[in-house]
């Protein structure tokens, strides 16, 4: 089994976090930093560290994370202007919390995707 991480404490509420949407699966909470007006991050309850180690046992949850990204974007007021979902994936694309996250940015316009 993977190791424990910041995440798994979030989603067992051993860390204080402002917690959007939470089912058997996935768990949503605010960004600490965010990087936008709506900056939420979406995580598997169970740890996976990175895109790298997905497994077909995975897709349950993260298929709902999508779910729950659809949403949650549609309540916090993004969904018709537009949004981003953005998964990093270790060091090239700057992973810092080893436990597959997608981000979900909105509430303005967010510029080019790629630099
Ligand atoms: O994709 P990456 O691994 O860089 O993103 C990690 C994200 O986790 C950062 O946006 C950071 O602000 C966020 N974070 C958080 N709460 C913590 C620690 C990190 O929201 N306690």
């Amino acid at each position: 089994m993977a190791e424990e991480t910041l995440f798994s404490k979030i989603v067992r509420r051993e860390i204080a976090a402002d917690i959007v949407y939470q089912d058997h699966l996935v768990t949503a909470f605010r960004d600490i930093a965010p990087q936008a007006p709506t900056h939420l991050l979406i995580v598997p309850n169970h740890v996976i560290p990175t895109v790298n180690d997905v497994k077909a046992s995975d897709e349950a949850a993260l298929g709902r994370m999508f779910t729950v990204a659809a949403k949650l974007a549609a309540e916090m007021g993004v969904a018709e202007d537009g949004f981003r979902l953005i998964v990093n994936t270790n060091k090239h694309a700057g992973q810092e919390v080893f436990h597959v996250h997608m981000h979900l940015l909105g509430g303005k316009a967010l510029g080019p995707m790629l630099s």
